[in-house]
């Protein structure tokens, strides 16, 4: 007993000299203000949390983006974190998760946000979660995927299955404003949905970093109900732009 608390100690206190130790080499600063991170806060700080521009559309329901992907997409719900708006603290973090390989970022506001959605049952009734795939050149590129990451962070926090049938056929452009037929023949050539039978009857969520237009998560909706017409889709993103 007296080894096994002697034991406990010393990993106690390699753990704490090694978490401080790394705090030197890596400083853990907030990605959104720069100030250094306290213990307990992980990415953010606080105040830069408690200062997050939260959409909630996952609890209003006639908030005009919602009206619009039900509308187009045909999403059952939708629940984006904050919104973007593209000279903020909370636009720079994204930034630099994407552009200075900082996966880390993405799991970690995709467990955040998945905690909190918790509570309010958002999860109710989806069985899988499939990150908005990547062309594999533009992968291979950066190293990885921001949606897959986000997706692994709401695993982690639901206990959901990450899925990867949707599969991006070819490389596409996220700034898409197209009409329907236009949509139906992106989702057909940029997007393919591998072994669509394990999906049969399936409440699918969809996982993006960012929302624009709404146009891929539309082509994406749209592949996986062309593949298999039993499917729900819902959709979960971290940042939806402002809009008007
Ligand atoms: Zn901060």
């Amino acid at each position: 007993m007296g080894n096994f608390r002697l034991g406990h100690g010393l990993l106690r206190f390699l753990e704490e000299w090694g978490g401080a130790l790394s705090d030197v080499i890596f400083p853990r600063v907030c990605q959104v203000c720069g100030c250094a991170l306290v213990k307990g806060e992980e990415v953010l700080c606080l105040d830069c949390l408690l200062a997050m521009p939260r959409t909630n559309f996952h609890k209003t329901h006639f908030a005009t983006p919602v009206v619009r992907m039900v509308a187009t997409a045909k999403i059952d719900r939708m629940a984006c974190m904050f919104f973007y708006s593209r000279k903020s603290g909370y636009a720079a973090m994204l930034k630099r998760s994407k552009y200075n390989g900082h996966p880390e970022i993405d799991l970690h506001l995709g467990k955040r946000f998945a905690t909190e959605l918790l509570s309010d049952n958002f999860f109710e009734g989806i069985d899988v979660i499939a990150p908005v795939p990547m062309y594999r050149w533009k992968k291979f590129w950066r190293g990885f995927n921001q949606a897959e990451e986000i997706a692994r962070g709401v695993s982690m926090a639901t206990g959901l299955p990450v899925v990867h049938n949707l599969e991006a056929v070819k490389p596409h452009s996220t700034q898409t404003r197209k009409s329907a037929t236009e949509r139906r023949s992106l989702s057909v050539s940029y997007f393919g949905v591998y072994a669509p039978e394990e999906l049969e009857g399936k409440h699918l969520l969809l996982v993006d970093d960012i929302v624009t237009t709404g146009g891929t998560v539309a082509a994406c909706a749209q592949a996986l109900r062309d593949a298999v017409p039993s499917i729900r889709v819902s959709l979960l993103s971290i940042a939806h732009t402002t809009y008007t």
